[in-house]
């Protein structure tokens, strides 16, 4: 039996299916018959079909009949699996939609974003959105945020066995004296990624090479991958004494996990953001006062988050890292470090100070995910999709724009706390009340 109309209506609005030749053939009863009874994999569909989108359509088809579910909303996308295959997903399905608000102007004060900006952030927070623009107009308002990239350069760091204290010293003398060989191993395999520093750890026997790498536009996390193998390989085949790289990643680089090393040693970029606040913007705009904004940082970002052992002090940046990281391609997961930080205030005069220091900012305009086609469109938003000219300078510019959106929504948020607003804010925004006082306002 063939495609039921349905099933044919949704697979021609699949794009790399229409008029794919591999598709010709494609009976999806046929398929199911298959998979049901164990003649093939529902993970070998791709190479079977010869096509990604077919693949996906049979696949969610399986499991809508299995499980008696209806996934009709996760086939409906504009995702091109031909295109996704082999790069970004295993397995697909179909996608979820996540709404994209905006915040902006913003103006950002930065060696790389010069101007006011329009920020896209993925969220289903309510409220959210709303919150981080009235920080946005009260920096804009403000004369706008100065930002500087202080350290760029993603890390991994490669677990390597020795067989005693002395050996693993050895070893670091060796890695330290052969850094240019090293660094020409990694020219081998990238041309945007370039090995930087190794900073060396070591604990009994064993040693860390923390690898830093510039990685161009890219994020850099397979560059880096990539790049250490190459220099594992070359250490085992050029090192007299006995040293073995056990693992490719020890755990001190450290990835998509909360560590102090990288608050202290940085990861990817360290990016500070600051503005000063004047009495009348924080009055007016965000109706809070400024000596409340920094008396709630100070007990809140500082002597909370210390009193909780949190090795980070701040108030939200992960809110605002993971709706742009999400809405343009990052890794998620990296939400986890990218959102370690510190926020500090000062009051000097009739104005606040306030500053985010961002030391591992883990963000790229090329690879991963920003290669999709509604990512790379929120990335062309701020202007940074794609590669740098010259290479490096659209993640720089990226980095520098997330680190001022992150001074807005931290600064609105300690003055929401500071005059009450926080839970009106929720409740009207995020459990649709709002809604309510448009259709009374429709009625009156
Ligand atoms: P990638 O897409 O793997 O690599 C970037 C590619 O873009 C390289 O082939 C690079 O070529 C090329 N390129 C072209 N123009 C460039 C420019 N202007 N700047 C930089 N590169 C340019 O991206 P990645 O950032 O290294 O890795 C990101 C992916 O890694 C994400 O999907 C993430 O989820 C994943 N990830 C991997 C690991 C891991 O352990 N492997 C861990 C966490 C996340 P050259 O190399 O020749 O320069």
């Amino acid at each position: 039996m063939g495609l039921s109309s349905g099933q044919l209506r949704e697979r021609e609005s699949m794009p790399g299916a229409v008029g794919a030749a591999a598709g010709e053939g494609f009976n999806l009863e046929e398929i199911m018959g298959k998979i049901e009874r164990g003649e093939l994999s529902v993970s070998r569909l791709e190479e079977y079909l010869g096509n990604a989108n077919l693949a996906a359509l049979a696949r969610r088809s399986y499991i809508e009949k299995v499980l008696g579910v209806n996934l009709s909303g996760i086939a409906s996308t504009i995702l091109d699996f031909e295109e996704l295959y082999g790069y970004n997903i295993e397995n697909p399905i179909g996608a979820v939609q996540v709404p994209v608000g905006i915040v902006g102007p913003l103006r950002v004060l930065g060696e790389y974003a010069r101007g006011d900006f329009y920020v896209p952030l993925a969220t289903t927070e309510g409220a959210l959105v709303a919150s981080v623009n009235r920080g946005v107009k009260a920096v804009t308002s403000s004369g706008g945020a100065v930002v500087k990239v202080l350290k760029d350069g993603m890390a991994r760091a490669p677990l390597v066995w020795t067989p005693s204290v002395v050996e693993a010293h050895q070893f670091v003398e060796w890695v330290k004296a052969n850094f240019e060989q090293l660094k020409s191993r990694v020219s081998e395999v990238t041309r945007h990624g370039a090995l930087i520093d190794v900073q060396p750890f070591t604990v009994g026997n064993l040693v860390w090479i923390r690898l830093v790498y510039k990685t161009g536009d890219a994020m850099g996390m397979n560059m880096a991958t990539i790049a250490s193998d190459k220099i594992c390989s070359y250490i085992e085949e050029n090192y007299d004494g006995d040293a073995r790289c056990i693992a490719l990643s020890g755990n001190m680089c450290t990835d998509k996990k909360p560590a102090i090393i990288n608050r202290l040693l940085g990861r990817g970029k360290y990016v500070v953001a600051e503005a000063l606040i004047g009495r009348n913007v924080a009055e007016n705009v965000l109706k809070a006062k400024i000596e409340l904004i920094h008396y709630i940082n100070t007990a809140k970002n500082l002597l909370g988050s210390g009193a909780a052992g949190s090795p980070s002090f701040n108030a939200h940046y992960a809110n605002i890292i993971a709706a742009i990281f999400i809405a343009t391609g990052q890794d998620a997961a990296q939400v986890v470090e990218s959102s370690m930080g510190i926020t500090w205030t000062e009051l000097r005069g009739e104005e606040l100070y306030i500053s985010v220091t961002l030391p591992s900012l883990e963000v790229g305009t090329i690879g991963g995910g920003t290669r999709l086609r509604t990512q790379k469109e929120a990335l062309s938003i701020m202007g940074v999709a794609g590669g740098g000219d010259p290479p490096g300078v659209n993640a720089l510019k990226l980095a520098e724009i997330v680190a001022a959106t992150v001074l807005a929504g931290e600064l609105n948020l300690l003055a929401a706390l500071a005059s009450g607003h926080l839970a009106r804010a929720h409740e009207k925004l995020g459990r649709g009340r709002i809604r309510e006082s448009r259709s009374r306002q429709a009625k009156a």
